[in-house]
């Protein structure tokens, strides 16, 4: 398996409720390198354009809502596998269904505040780093 990059968010219920620090501390214990790293607060635009492949979804206007309501943090992982590994270690996104140990087993507050995103391939790993990424801010 290749060395790889994937795309994470730290979302705005885990950045309110101060998990950031835990989640930051996982992500190294699972091996990631942090490539990109920054807090910000998204705009219901990007939030409608970061999630569009949702628009048609009943949750899409609540989860834009969500997504826009305070900071979050965002983040570039690099390590071999990196998307499948931080999707493990995310968990199910539902957390009735996360398993143990899993960010949104250990953080989530439903399936929708569920404190964590990450990338489900490599087109879209690529996009979704351009979409809040400059070059120069990945070292
Ligand atoms: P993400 O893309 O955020 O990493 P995911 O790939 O596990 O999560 P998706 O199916 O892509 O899940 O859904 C995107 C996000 O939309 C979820 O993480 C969650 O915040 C929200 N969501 C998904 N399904 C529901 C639902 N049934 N009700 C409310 N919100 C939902
Ligand atoms: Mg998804």
């Amino acid at each position: 398996m290749a060395v790889e990059r994937t795309y994470a968010m730290i979302k705005p219920d885990a950045v309110t409720n101060g998990h950031t620090g835990r989640i930051l501390s996982i992500i190294q214990e699972h091996g990631f390198k942090i490539i990109g790293l920054k807090q910000k607060s998204i705009s219901p635009a990007e939030a409608e354009a970061f999630y569009a492949v949702h628009r048609e979804r009943p949750f899409y206007a609540s989860l834009v809502t969500f997504m826009s309501e305070g900071p979050s943090v965002l983040l570039v992982l690099e390590r071999e596998d990196a998307i499948k590994k931080w999707r493990e270690a995310m968990g199910a996104t539902n957390p009735a269904n996360a398993a143990d140990g899993t960010i949104r087993k250990l953080f989530a507050e439903s399936i929708e505040r569920n404190a964590a995103h990450g990338s489900d391939a490599p087109e879209t790993a690529a996009q979704e780093i351009q979409f809040f990424f400059s070059a120069s801010e990945l070292l």
